[in-house]
């Protein structure tokens, strides 16, 4: 597995597999990796003969010094983890390489996809995501480019920045990896202890309740999410950032939902901030406890 930390060897790695007829697909991740993380590098391997995982805890896309500074860094476990995968090369730029002094160019997706949910509470986080997607994409310049659904704004953002720019990259999208309890897997469960975790439980819990209810037939969307938020603020310590239903893929807040509905909550569980959707009508979540 290469490692590759300048722009300039990870170009050259990229166009060395192209030239010889070889597809890369490019999987961007912040590190502390997870099997959620390797589900989209086995979804790479499927797409394409070449794989690239970045490595990059991108300061542009924290509203929150603090939030940033308490990111996991694993970064030994992580290259552990790709090798056993079978990665071909771990892009892993320094901070000085992806924002030399000077630096003042940004990519903004403006529209309803920026104007709710994680926008609100993260002002500049899409705008931070998007300049360093474009900014990897130029820089590994892959075929295409692996997604989880986890984090659906996001994904729909680089969606429609990639689709806007004709950036020459295919945008695949991977289903959301839980653990077995039913949480969502993400790198800041780490930050959850036993007793946070069990408080955790009542996000993908409340999601499932409100997907019940809509299955035996409730509509109003303001129900469904009250139904969530009462799971939710049983809990001491348990803040909500917001529990929204919108509709796809226009991203409007209906006042009834359909089957084209997601609901999507971002929640503080003592301070540690996690999201989480459910498509009303689809597939149940089974949770542990709540
Ligand atoms: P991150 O390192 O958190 O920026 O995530 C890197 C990529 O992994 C993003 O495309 C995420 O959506 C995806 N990802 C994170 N958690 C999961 C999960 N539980 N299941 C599937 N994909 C995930």
């Amino acid at each position: 597995m290469d490692q590759l930390t300048s722009i300039a060897s990870q170009r050259a790695w990229s166009r060395a597999r192209r030239a010889a007829g070889e597809r890369i697909s490019f999987v961007p991740t912040m590190g502390a990796l997870h099997e959620g993380h390797l589900s989209l590098v086995r979804r790479a391997r499927q797409d394409a003969k070449r794989v690239v995982v970045s490595i990059y805890v991108n300061p542009t896309q924290f509203d929150n010094p603090e939030d940033l500074s308490a990111y996991p860094v694993t970064l030994a476990a992580d290259l552990a983890l790709l090798e056993k995968e079978g990665v071909d090369a771990v892009f892993l730029p320094t901070t000085s390489e992806m924002y030399p002094n000077g630096y003042c160019t940004f990519v903004e997706v403006v529209g309803p996809l920026t104007d709710k949910m994680c926008a609100i509470a993260r002002p500049g986080h899409f705008r931070g995501v998007a300049t360093v997607v474009t900014k990897l994409f130029t820089i590994v310049e892959p075929d295409s480019a692996v997604f989880g659904q986890k984090d659906l704004q996001q994904v729909l953002i680089i969606s429609r920045m990639t689709g806007d720019l004709a950036l020459p990259v295919e945008v695949l999208v991977s289903p959301t990896l839980r653990d077995p309890d039913g949480l969502a897997m993400s790198s800041r469960n780490r930050r959850l202890n036993p007793e946070m975790r069990a408080k955790a439980l009542s996000l993908p819990f409340g999601l499932e309740q409100a997907n019940r209810a809509f299955k035996q037939g409730e509509r109003t969307a303001v129900k469904l999410e009250e139904l969530l938020y009462n799971e939710l603020l049983v809990h001491p310590g348990v803040d909500v950032d917001y529990a929204t239903i919108v509709e796809l893929p226009g991203f409007n807040e209906p006042e009834f939902a359909n089957d084209q509905c997601i609901l999507a909550a971002a929640v503080f569980v003592d301070g540690v901030r996690l999201i989480d959707h459910i498509h009303l009508g689809g597939q149940s979540l089974t949770v542990a406890q709540a």
